[in-house]
């Protein structure tokens, strides 16, 4: 068989050979508890006070307003029921999102509902964007936080963040973004765009899974989710990952200098192969492109397929994809994302994500072209024969 072809770079990236070096010291000689007073945490200490500062440049942040978490998920959850939390107390009982968030924050919206929040989501446009008028609608006097992603996970739309943000801050409400498939694909800057709180995590960008980070801007108060120790002065209590931290500095500064570069590289072959497969497979539906989008997701569906048979004959031939997130392959029900922007179920329950990364070459793309109307094919044939049955 010839070399497995990875597209499922939304769901992960592998760890890149410079974040993997950066880090390895701290697993050897530089072990120290940052925490710990002697040569050792000092060490640490700096070390991990350097990635904080470091990972706040990438953000256009003061390294105060940077708290290191456990990932994307983790980040989510400390922006909005820490936000909800601290607020709780203060009238505002509304927690607004859209319906195409990732599950990490939908979660968090959901629980601070069962806390006596007000659980409120925006209207979508079938482009896939937020509907303006909507947002505007739900978001008001009462609102004590909304969150918007600003990258898509699944289809790769992009929200115009910085007027959502506006408008919340006209209103007095908080505004967070999950911006952790924005990060090293649009430029992220705090000093510019006034959302109060953003997540973001290593693994999309090259490092490794189980680290990300939290912006929470200067001044505002969020209730910790875990208690203990005075770590990250109390927000985040626990021992730091120092070298998952200093990881994810050296890949979120090598993002942000690649930016523009990368967009371009991931736009060409993401092009490519959405050309490809549209010419070869006419009745093809991609989803997602009547507006601004991110450069590295094509999310595909064929009528008379379904994406559990499609992944499968996929990964038969060496093709990683997923159908929608990582996070709910394996469950039957169609996208969340797709049923939100009007997709037919139908089209949903065959969705397939292919999503390009900076590995990815135009051969591989070329190789997923060639066989993809094979594969439509005997899915087509599979499921047309049990529809006869
Ligand atoms: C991957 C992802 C997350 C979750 O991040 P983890 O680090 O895997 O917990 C949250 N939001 C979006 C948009 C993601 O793509």
């Amino acid at each position: 068989m010839p070399e497995p072809i990875y597209l499922d770079h939304a769901a992960t990236t592998p760890v890149r050979q410079e974040v993997l070096d950066a880090m390895v010291p701290f697993y050897g000689p530089r072990f120290g508890n940052p925490s710990s007073a002697h040569r050792w945490g000092r060490d640490a200490r700096t070390a991990l006070d350097e990635a904080r500062e470091r990972v706040a440049h990438c953000l256009g942040a003061r390294s105060d307003e940077i708290c290191f978490t456990s990932g994307g998920t983790e980040a989510d959850n400390i922006a909005i029921l820490g936000a909800w939390r601290a607020l709780s107390g203060s009238g505002r009982r509304a927690v607004v999102t859209t319906p195409i968030e990732h599950k990490a924050v939908l979660g968090a919206v959901h629980q601070a509902a069962k806390e006596g929040a007000q659980e409120r989501f925006t209207a979508m446009r079938d482009t896939g964007a937020v509907d303006l008028s909507s947002f505007n609608d739900v978001v008001r006097n009462d609102t004590a936080i909304a969150s918007v992603m600003w990258v898509n996970n699944e289809i790769g739309t992009i929200q115009p963040i910085d007027d959502l943000a506006r408008h919340a801050k006209s209103v007095g409400a908080l505004f967070h973004t999950d911006a952790v498939q924005a990060f090293g694909n649009v430029a992220i800057d705090a000093s510019t765009v006034p959302f109060d709180v953003l997540t973001v995590s290593g693994h999309k960008i090259g490092a490794p899974k189980g680290i990300g980070a939290v912006f929470i801007r200067r001044g505002l108060v969020i209730e910790p989710l875990f208690h203990g120790g005075t770590q990250d002065r109390g927000r985040r209590p626990g021992t730091e990952n120092v070298a998952a931290a200093v990881g994810f500095a050296r890949a979120a500064e090598l993002a942000v200098a690649e930016r523009e570069a990368h967009w371009l590289q991931l736009e060409r072959l993401r092009d490519r192969l959405e050309a490809g497969i549209l010419a070869r497979v006419p009745d093809a539906v991609v989803h997602g492109r009547g507006g601004p989008r991110a450069p590295h997701i094509v999310n595909v569906s064929v009528p008379g397929t379904d994406s559990e048979s499609m992944l499968m004959a996929l990964d038969l031939r060496g093709i990683g994809c997923s159908a929608g997130s990582a996070c709910q392959s394996g469950s039957v029900s169609p996208s969340h994302v797709l049923s939100a922007i009007g997709v037919s179920n139908e089209l949903a329950s065959a969705a397939i994500r292919m999503s390009v990364g900076a590995l990815t070459t135009e051969a591989a793309v070329d190789r997923v072209v060639e066989v993809y109307p094979a594969l439509i094919a005997k899915v087509r044939g599979a499921n047309a024969a049990a529809a006869a049955d």
